[in-house]
């Protein structure tokens, strides 16, 4: 379905959970902030009513995100459930890797076509500092079982400061060469300070080209991850929610007060 600027949106990016087995400075305070309850997270049928209906008005991709979608229970019989719609092009997902070994060879037998793998750093005792207690060996073991579980493309995801020559980000893209692995660097942003650029090496934060839409864990289809606007599934219906979440879409991003990476989906 084409937007009042003319983009056609067909890419809808699914937080599952606002759960999160690691604690990124960037993304998620350390304590002190409210989970969502779980009455008010969507059931994996309501989210795929949810996708079937967005299907129909034009979307072709799906990403599973969160929060870390490998935390959620059933996330494999979802991922089956969900790679039944023949109008679906594509079911990708970005995790941070941590339990991926356990599930490399099940997602990609549930249809799972391209994995996006977080990773800031190849230095353990940074990664553990990043996520504040993470393991980069869990991510390493992660990204090799995927490999061998034969998904069609991997692409990691590295958060950087300024610039993708920076020493972290140069030993990333090393460690991705070696792997023949693309690396993607996003600039570290900040949803409340509308600070957002281009992805380089990806698609995100080009306003003009944007593609997309969101599905929060509790039922929000979000236009644009730079905006508080928000329209309720559950109160408006799907079909309503994601016609009004289109036509409002802005123009471009300003801000957003009202949600964070890791509750909105990155
Ligand atoms: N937990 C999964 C993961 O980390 O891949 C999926 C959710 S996470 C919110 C999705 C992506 O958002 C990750 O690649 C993460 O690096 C990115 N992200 C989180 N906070 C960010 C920030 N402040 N600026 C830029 N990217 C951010
Ligand atoms: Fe969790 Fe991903 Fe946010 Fe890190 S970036 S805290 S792994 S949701």
């Amino acid at each position: 379905m084409l937007d009042s600027y003319n983009r056609n949106i067909n890419y809808l990016r699914i937080s599952v959970t606002d759960r999160c087995n690691l604690r990124c400075l960037y993304c998620m305070p350390e304590e002190g902030f409210k989970l969502l309850k779980h009455e008010e997270i969507l059931s994996y049928e309501e989210i795929i009513e949810v996708v079937n209906i967005a299907v129909d008005l034009g979307i072709t991709k799906v990403r599973i995100t969160g929060g870390e979608p490998l935390v959620r229970k059933g996330i494999i019989d979802f991922i089956k459930m969900i790679s039944k719609n023949k109008g679906l092009d594509e079911v990708t997902m970005t995790t941070n890797g941590i339990l991926l070994s356990d599930f490399a060879t099940s997602l990609v037998e549930a249809g799972l076509s391209r994995i996006n793998i977080s990773l800031d750093t190849i230095d353990a005792k940074k990664f553990y500092d990043i996520t504040r207690g993470g393991d980069l060996n869990k991510v390493i073991a992660g990204i090799e079982a995927i490999q061998k579980a034969g998904i069609s493309q991997i692409k990691v995801n590295c958060v950087i400061k300024k610039s993708s020559k920076e020493p972290d980000a140069k030993a990333v893209k090393a460690f991705c060469d070696s792997k023949g692995i693309q690396a993607r660097f996003i600039h570290q942003m900040n949803l409340e300070k509308g600070q957002f650029s281009i992805v380089e090496g990806g698609s995100g934060g080009d306003c003009h080209n944007c593609n997309r839409l969101r599905l929060t864990a509790n039922g929000k289809i979000k236009p644009c991850l730079f905006s508080d606007l928000e329209f309720d599934v559950r109160k408006l219906g799907a079909k309503n929610a994601i016609i009004k979440a289109i036509g409002e879409k802005p123009a471009s991003g300003t801000y957003n007060n009202s949600g964070n990476f890791y509750n909105i989906g990155g």
